[in-house]
C-alpha cells in the first residue's frame, strides 16, 4: 500500500493580495479595510461569511461566477442565525460583489469571501442588539486540497458541532473552530483531510466540505439534519448525478463503517470542488483509484462551473 503523499499546509508566507475591499459601504484599497482590535466577532466568533468561486473561460473571455445568488441566500440565512441584519439583499451583495471584482480586472480563477460581522467594539458575549457590518475580498485562487485526485482522509476524532450547540447550517465563523481541530489533527497525522462524524458516529462531512460515498451504483450522502453545511456544490452534485448521469441518489444516515466497504467517495464544496477519496484510514476506497463516477462526475462539474454547459449556463454570472 502506498505511503500517504501528505504534507502539511504550509505556513503562509506570500499570500496573494487583492487591491480592493468593499468595507463599511464602500469600496477601498484593501489596506484601509480594517478592523478594531475591540470587534465583537474577533472575539467570540460572531461572524459568518460565504465561500464563492468565480472561473475565467479563456474561450469565452470571460469571468464566471457560480451559484452566487445561491451563496448569498445562505449567507443572508447564516445572518439571520446570528441576528446579524445587513441593509443588503441578496441582489444588492451580487451586484457589489460584480462591481469589486471588475475592480480588481481579474482574467483567471478567483474565490471570493463575503463576511458579515458584529461590528460592536466591547465586552458582552451576546447575539442580540448589536451592531453588524458586511465585506468583501477576493483573491486569485487555486486547489484548496492539494491531492484533489487522490486524497487520503482520515475519521477525525472531533465531532461534529451540533446542531443545538452551533448550528452547522450556518457557516459561522465560530464553528469553524471545530473544522480547524479536525483538519490540524488530520494533517499532522499525514493526512490530506478530516471525516467528521456526529456526536451519534454518523458520517458528516469533512472539514470545509460535504461527502458522498457510492455503493452498488447509488450516490449516498448525509440529509441536512446530520449537522452539515447545506453545501451548493452537494446540490449542484446530486442533480448532475440524477438528471445527466442516471445516478441514484439517496440522502439518508451513513453509518462510520460504511466509509470503508463503499466502492467509491468523494468531498465536494466550493473550495475543495470535488476530491476524490481514494484511501480512508489507510484502507483503499474501492480499488484505491478514482472510481468511475467520481471520474465523470469531476469532467462534469469543471465544464459547468467554467461556463461550458449550456444547460447551467444560468447559473454563471459574467463579470464582464
Ligand atoms: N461543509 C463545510 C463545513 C464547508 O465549509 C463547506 C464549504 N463552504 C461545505 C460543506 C461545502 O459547501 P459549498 O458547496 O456551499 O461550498
Amino acid at each position: 500500500m502506498a505511503s500517504p503523499a501528505t504534507t502539511l499546509s504550509p505556513a503562509p508566507t506570500k499570500v496573494a493580495h487583492p487591491q480592493f475591499a468593499f468595507f463599511e459601504g464602500q469600496i477601498v484599497p484593501i489596506e484601509d479595510a480594517k478592523v478594531s482590535v475591540m470587534t465583537h466577532a474577533l472575539h467570540y466568533g460572531t461572524s459568518c461569511f460565504a465561500g464563492i468561486r468565480a472561473y475565467w473561460n479563456n474561450q469565452k473571455e470571460q469571468l464566471y461566477v457560480f451559484r452566487v445568488r445561491d451563496h448569498y441566500r445562505r449567507f443572508l440565512q447564516s445572518c439571520r442565525l446570528l441576528m446579524i441584519d445587513l441593509p443588503y439583499s441578496a441582489d444588492d451583495m451580487v451586484n457589489i460583489t460584480l462591481d469589486l471584482i471588475r475592480h480588481e480586472e481579474y482574467r483567471e480563477d478567483i474565490y471570493i469571501r463575503p463576511l458579515a460581522y458584529k461590528s460592536f467594539k466591547g465586552i458582552g458575549v451576546r447575539l442580540h442588539n448589536l451592531p453588524g457590518d458586511f465585506t468583501l475580498f477576493t483573491l486569485p485562487f487555486g486547489k484548496y486540497i492539494e491531492n484533489e485526485s487522490g486524497c487520503h482522509a482520515t475519521v477525525s476524532s472531533f465531532r461534529r458541532v451540533d446542531d443545538n450547540a452551533i448550528p452547522a447550517r450556518g457557516k459561522l465563523g465560530g464553528s469553524y473552530v471545530n473544522s480547524a481541530f479536525a483538519k490540524t489533527e488530520a494533517e499532522m497525522a499525514g493526512f490530506d483531510e478530516a471525516i467528521v462524524l456526529t456526536e451519534e458516529g454518523h458520517v458528516s462531512e469533512g472539514s470545509a466540505s460535504n461527502l458522498f460515498i457510492v455503493r452498488d451504483g447509488v450516490a449516498i450522502t448525509p440529509p441536512i439534519t446530520e449537522n452539515i453545511l447545506e453545501g451548493i456544490t452537494r446540490r449542484t452534485i446530486t442533480q448532475v448525478l440524477r438528471e445527466d448521469m442516471g445516478v441514484p441518489v439517496v440522502e439518508r444516515p451513513i453509518d462510520h463503517s460504511e466509509l470503508y466497504v463503499c466502492d467509491e467517495a468523494f468531498f465536494c464544496g466550493t473550495g475543495v470542488q470535488l476530491s476524490v477519496i481514494t484511501r480512508i484510514s489507510h484502507r483503499p476506497v474501492g480499488d484505491g483509484t478514482t472510481g468511475p463516477i467520481a471520474a465523470e462526475l469531476r469532467d462534469r462539474y469543471f465544464d459547468i462551473v467554467r461556463g461550458a454547459n449550456d444547460k447551467y449556463l444560468h447559473w454563471c454570472t459574467p463579470v464582464y
